[in-house]
């Protein structure tokens, strides 16, 4: 638990989130400012700043793919296709510095990013 990461503070429920999915070690929520129809955040429990971090824990970031899979299926944006995304660091425009792996859907993304 980091105490000034608003992320673990939704983990820790001190602030409030449309929860979508939640089992012992990763949780997933709607993003508060959509960028697409569906705009979910899949996060693990415990505090990882970035992906560099939780190379320790490979399963995890396995779980969270499933996660991510389950709520495509789920939201229905399985069939038409959805893009996954995971910013690190300042080039990456990554703005919270909690782990998280967005899953967008339900409009067409361009290619290559901005
Ligand atoms: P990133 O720029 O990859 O670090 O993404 C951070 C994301 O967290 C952005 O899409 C924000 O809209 C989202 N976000 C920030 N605060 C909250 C919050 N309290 N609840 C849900 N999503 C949030
Ligand atoms: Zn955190």
């Amino acid at each position: 638990m980091s105490h000034n990461c608003i992320f673990c503070k939704i983990v820790g429920r001190s602030i409030i989130s449309t929860i979508l999915y939640e089992d012992a070690r990763i949780l997933a929520f709607e993003d508060t400012k959509p960028q697409a129809p569906i705009h979910i955040l899949v996060i693990p429990k415990v505090h990882y700043s970035n992906i560099l971090e939780a190379a320790e824990d490979m399963p995890l970031l396995g779980d969270m793919l499933t996660a991510v899979m389950r709520l495509a299926r789920e939201k229905g944006i399985a069939d038409d296709g959805f893009r996954t995304v995971i910013n690190t660091g300042p080039n990456g425009g990554q703005t919270v510095y909690h782990l998280h792996i967005h899953l967008l859907g339900g409009r067409f993304f361009k290619w290559p990013p901005g």
